[in-house]
């Protein structure tokens, strides 16, 4: 099935990891080679080969070369090379989606979901093409008019987790292209097979209408090309998405040398659940975001906090409704399943560190906590009690299925211990109560990027900016206005008239 899967894709045992432009990928036999594992088996799914410092030299030049012609393309017309990607990822969906599952090992629905994505910020992109807007000014001085004008900005870095292996790049990249830049892309090693797959599906689609190129994709066995693009001077925006402690080490490297950086790191994010929260949305809303990816999305439910009220109702219901999907974990292809392994072997070793540290503070595992005992990288999603919110475990990110319950007493403290974490990316209340949400929505509520009323952390739309403050990084993709941060900003003023005043009335008479 997999070799198939590959085959259909345009895969092979050993694959070219960079795409040099020009429909050429690298023929080179000189670069370090990456082997994805199946983390529903462990065994390596294929080889791809790392790019060379030569090669990275070849894609600058042409991504360079490439600028000087998308710059001056209308932005209409380049939105026109991004429908066409979002109609070639519609044909692909299906075979796409599998590979996301199988590479990356979310569940196949979630893995078609992904794709779907690309796809969502595909249309949203194509509109967005038209509505490159500035503001006109009035200006202060007779017979003269301001206004503000977007221009491309150049070529933009993009170096995503492995856990949205392709919806992150195409968040980026195809905002990017219709904004006027050419995108340079370096996948996670955990998931090179998929970025590999879904450049070919486009950038066939590109050169086949007569587009020039504008995704370049490298690949890096280590760290070292990685570093090499962030501190690249050639390259004037970074998109990285991924851990706070590569981001943090990037973001240094890149205001070093005063480039702009978006940052999507980590997530900590608790839902509310207050004494009117109808526990009919909010019990599969907390099980989707804790146990869905198998807790490995960066708005996964890592934190729960209930009235005290009703605290030993939820526990109960929560510990029944993780041993119905403790049924359902298996292959992440058999669509049946809802929760695949986890994505490597080290990810299960930090897993069960963090669960030996909870029981060490005098956390209760309520439920799972253990690996399960079958190949491959899966885990029993656990549940656990009896923390407080400052305890270091419960402070940090473990990215796998750990859900710490809690009780409070009033809105202030739940709003508190809500905020109390180093991150800052989602969050949720379920309420009835109206002044309620509106508190959590207000200036003194939720200190998070995104915060949602009676649905959960988990699964955001294109259509809003999404991204989150403090240790999250700061950074905003995909909808709104995030398509500025792709673009160079100039103010123009024109003068009309036969005169020179100057502004603020400064008299300069010659
Ligand atoms: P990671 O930080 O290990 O790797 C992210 C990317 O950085 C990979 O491509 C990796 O190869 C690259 N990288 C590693 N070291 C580097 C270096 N020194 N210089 C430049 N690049 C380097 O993260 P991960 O394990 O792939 O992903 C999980 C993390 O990503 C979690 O913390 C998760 O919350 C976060 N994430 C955040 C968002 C968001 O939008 N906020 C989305 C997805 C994932």
């Amino acid at each position: 099935m997999s070799s198939e899967l590959l085959k259909a894709l345009g895969l092979d045992a050993t694959n070219a990891g960079t795409y040099l432009g020009n429909g050429e990928w690298s023929t080179a036999t000189g670069g370090e080679l990456i082997t994805p594992v199946n983390p529903t088996t462990g065994e390596a799914i294929a080889q791809v080969r790392a790019t060379t410092d030569d090669e990275y030299e070849t894609v600058i030049a042409r991504a360079q070369a490439a600028f000087k012609v998308w710059r001056t393309t209308p932005a209409p017309r380049r939105g026109e090379a991004v429908r066409l990607c979002g109609e070639a990822l519609r044909a692909n969906k299906d075979a796409l989606g599998s590979l996301v599952a199988l590479e990356m090992g979310k569940s196949k629905p979630e893995g078609d979901g992904e794709v779907q994505e690309m796809i969502d910020i595909a249309d949203f992109a194509v509109g967005q093409s038209r509505m490159l807007y500035g503001y006109t000014m009035h200006s202060e001085r007779p017979g003269h008019r301001m206004y503000e004008q977007y221009h491309p900005l150049g070529l933009v870095g993009i170096i995503s987790a492995f856990n949205f292996p392709v919806a992150v790049w195409s968040w980026n990249a195809f905002l990017a292209a219709i904004c006027g830049d050419i995108c340079i892309w370096k996948p996670s090693n955990k998931t090179p097979l998929t970025a590999i797959a879904s450049m070919k599906v486009c950038n066939d689609a590109l050169r086949e209408a007569g587009f020039p190129d504008i995704f370049f994709l490298v690949n890096d066995a280590g760290t070292t090309l990685s570093e090499k693009l962030v501190e690249d001077r050639r390259v004037p925006l970074i998109s990285f998405t991924g851990s706070t402690a590569v981001g943090r080490t990037v973001n240094e490297k890149v205001a070093r040398r005063l480039g702009r950086c978006l940052l999507e790191l980590g997530g900590n994010n608790a839902i509310i659940l207050d004494e009117t929260a109808d526990l009919k949305l909010a019990v599969p809303g907390i099980v989707f975001g804790a146990v869905g990816t198998a807790g490995q999305r960066c708005t996964s439910t890592r934190r729960l906090i209930v009235h005290r009220s009703i605290y030993q109702d939820v526990l109960a219901t929560l510990v029944k409704a993780y041993k119905q999907v403790e049924g359902k974990i298996g292959d992440p292809t058999d669509a049946a399943n809802l929760m695949g392994p986890l994505n490597s072997e080290s990810a299960v070793q930090q897993f069960l560190d963090a669960i030996a540290q909870a029981k060490a503070a005098g956390g209760t595992i309520e439920a799972g906590g253990t690996r399960i005992d079958r190949a491959g990288n899966f885990v029993l999603p656990a549940i656990v009690s009896g923390l407080q919110n400052s305890d270091a475990v419960v402070q940090h990110e473990t990215f796998a299925p750990i859900l710490y319950v809690m009780p409070y007493d009033t809105l202030d403290e739940a709003i508190d211990l809500q905020n109390g974490v180093p991150q800052g990316l989602s969050s949720s209340i379920f309420t009835q109560n109206l002044k309620t949400a509106e508190r959590f929505l207000s200036a003194a509520g939720s200190d998070c990027g995104i915060a949602n009323i009676n649905i959960g952390t988990s699964g955001a739309e294109i259509g809003g900016a999404f991204g989150g403050e403090k240790d999250t990084g700061g950074g905003r993709e995909s909808g709104s206005d995030a398509w500025k941060v792709y673009m160079r900003r100039q103010t123009n003023t024109i003068n009309y008239s036969d005169s020179l005043p100057l502004a603020q009335g400064i008299k300069f008479d010659l």
